[in-house]
């Protein structure tokens, strides 16, 4: 019994997206308390819960129609629609809105003693990256060849560690980057935070919630502002 009557919702469990997202729908009167324990927290005064998981999941979690709405970062939405599109799987949902938080970009950087004219540059060299896709499909775009380094995490360490030749991370103010002795030569996508809703049928009354849901966000980004 997978099939729900309450409102689901994926948002990021602990994490740069986490606080902002729970604050969000509080702000738009979802009354919750959080279990750190807990993968659900069940809202007290609506049909909603909420689903707190990595924030890897929750593309796919949305694409497959576990949950109804996802709150995201665009860049892992973005990857994870090019990966699924590879493997063939179902890679649709709908953006609802972007948010007003979650702001970064993905960039390429690289070694400061690097000289670096333009992406050119990293023609047959190794980077080092947690985004393959976005990376791949912008090197394809320019007609560059270069050599993949997957990284899930410590991606600003692999040039220091000889593992990569450059890394291509995300980048809010740069002082990680500066950190790790690297300088930034190319914004190649930016980010922010957005809702996403999954493309399977709803039912009329979830859809009215969601629609209620939808028009408080955009009530309350319009008041911060
Ligand atoms: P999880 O444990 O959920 O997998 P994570 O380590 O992958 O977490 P976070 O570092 O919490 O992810 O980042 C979540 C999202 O926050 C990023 O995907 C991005 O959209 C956004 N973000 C904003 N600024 C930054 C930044 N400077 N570095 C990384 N992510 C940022
Ligand atoms: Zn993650």
């Amino acid at each position: 019994m997978t099939q729900s009557n309450r409102l689901r919702i994926a948002i990021q469990k602990s994490g740069r997206l986490s606080k902002e997202s729970q604050q969000l729908l509080k702000s738009c009167g979802v009354k919750f308390n959080v279990n750190e324990q807990r993968l659900i927290a069940h809202a007290d005064n609506m049909p909603i819960d909420l689903l707190r998981v990595r924030d890897d999941d929750i593309p796919g979690l949305v694409m497959d129609g576990v949950v109804d709405l996802g709150i995201i970062g665009e860049n892992v939405l973005e990857e994870e629609q090019l990966e699924r599109q590879l493997v063939n799987k179902p890679a649709d949902c709908t953006k609802l809105r972007e948010l007003d938080f979650g702001s970064c970009r993905l960039s390429l950087a690289v070694p400061n003693e690097f000289s670096y004219n333009d992406a050119q540059s990293l023609e047959g060299l190794r980077i080092a990256t947690s985004y393959p896709n976005i990376l791949r499909r912008f090197m394809q775009e320019k007609g560059i060849n270069y050599r993949d380094c997957m990284l899930k995490g410590s991606v600003e360490v692999a040039p220091r560690a000889g593992l990569a030749d450059g890394i291509c991370d995300l980048v809010s103010t740069g002082a990680t980057l500066e950190a790790n002795g690297l300088y930034e030569t190319e914004v190649i996508y930016r980010s922010m935070a957005c809702i996403i809703q999954s493309n399977q049928p709803q039912t009329p009354s979830k859809q009215a919630l969601i629609d209620k849901i939808l028009s408080r966000i955009n009530g309350v980004i319009r008041a911060r502002e």
